[in-house]
């Protein structure tokens, strides 16, 4: 395979314990492991930094001097990407889908902060046109802009999720952990795909389950051949001979609650259960979702005596915007 060239962002490897509180109040008959990609260090954390090694060292080799991106008004992808940029002395333009709102908190604050350029997208189906309009006409003013998609997710973002699988494998053989399963959640997709091929390229045993926050297994939009596809472009990047198809996917549909980001009693409790058995925290986007889900598989008996791996891929600054949502008196 080719090593491909990255820059550092991330501190690497994340941390990997236990949560023993967590698996005895649930009753649970295996064991509980978090694999901390909260813990990145790039401004609040999260799995967007490993990406962005890979796609920062290209938005350099481009000669680029500005990054455009896209995400939703508490987008981790975001705000990752400004503090990237801030550090490599790169200007930031986010388009975030929603309307301005009057206060800014979590994640939106950090961006203003950063002193990034936020502009809003009123429609979701409106950030990739608006992208694009903003790439010309920073262009015809003489700027160099580098578009990073939605969620860092494309072959090159993926690639930091393939190259997290030999370390977690390697903390896993260094505490000796039989693990059966790992569980992240997943929506722009390179993180899972990234995953997924990174197992096959290390030859990791157990299963992988992807938790839908937002997408769908079947129909026009259907997730599984994207995600196939993210990882079949990373695997030809790598030089890797791996070809996975949509079948290759695991994942449950069954956690979408009332939409995305739209926080319900599935995120509320388990974000306050992590919180008051591990004094850990998970966000109300994407993790708090994940974790939920993860709880109640667990409660359902799906992965009986099973030892599995929670990938805390951030969300904690959101928490910030979604106080009234989540705690209930
Ligand atoms: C973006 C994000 C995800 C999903 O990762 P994808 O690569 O977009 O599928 C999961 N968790 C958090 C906290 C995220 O910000």
């Amino acid at each position: 395979m080719n090593y491909l060239p990255k820059i550092t962002l991330a501190q690497l490897p994340t941390p990997l314990h236990g949560m023993p509180n967590l698996a005895r109040s649930l009753e649970f008959s295996g064991k509980l492991y978090i694999k901390r990609d909260d813990l990145t260090g790039l401004a609040a954390g999260g799995n967007k930094s490993r990406k962005l090694e890979y796609l920062m060292y290209d938005v350099l080799k481009q000669g680029a001097d500005t990054v455009i991106t896209t995400g939703g008004l508490q987008s981790n992808h975001c705000t990752q990407t400004i503090a990237a940029c801030k550090k490599l002395n790169l200007a930031c333009h986010v388009v975030l889908s929603g309307k301005e709102p009057e206060t800014f908190n979590g994640n939106l604050l950090l961006d203003l902060l950063a002193g990034a350029t936020v502009h809003y997208a009123e429609h979701r189906s409106e950030r990739d046109g608006q992208m694009l309009a903003l790439a010309e006409d920073l262009r015809s003013r003489g700027r160099k802009p580098y578009v990073i998609p939605l969620g860092g997710s494309n072959a090159l973002g993926t690639v930091g999720y393939v190259m997290a699988m030999p370390e977690a494998v390697r903390q896993l053989e260094l505490m000796s952990i039989d693990c059966d399963r790992m569980i992240v959640a997943s929506s722009s997709g390179a993180t899972l795909a990234g995953m997924v091929l990174g197992a096959k390229m290390t030859g990791f045993k157990g299963r992988i389950t992807g938790i839908s926050i937002d997408r769908v297994a079947t129909g026009e939009e259907a997730f599984p051949p994207e995600l196939a596809d993210l990882a079949n472009r990373a695997a030809a990047l790598l030089g890797l001979d791996i070809s996975l198809s949509p079948d290759d996917f695991e994942l449950e549909y069954g956690y979408l609650g009332e939409g995305y980001a739209v926080v319900g009693d599935n995120e509320r409790n388990a974000v306050r259960l992590l919180a008051q058995t591990e004094g850990l925290f998970v966000g109300p986007v994407y993790t708090g979702r994940a974790l939920g889900a993860t709880i109640d598989c667990i409660r359902k008996g799906k992965w009986k005596n099973e030892t599995l791996l929670f990938w805390h891929t951030g969300d904690t600054a959101a928490l910030f915007d979604y106080g009234e949502a989540l705690v209930t008196t």
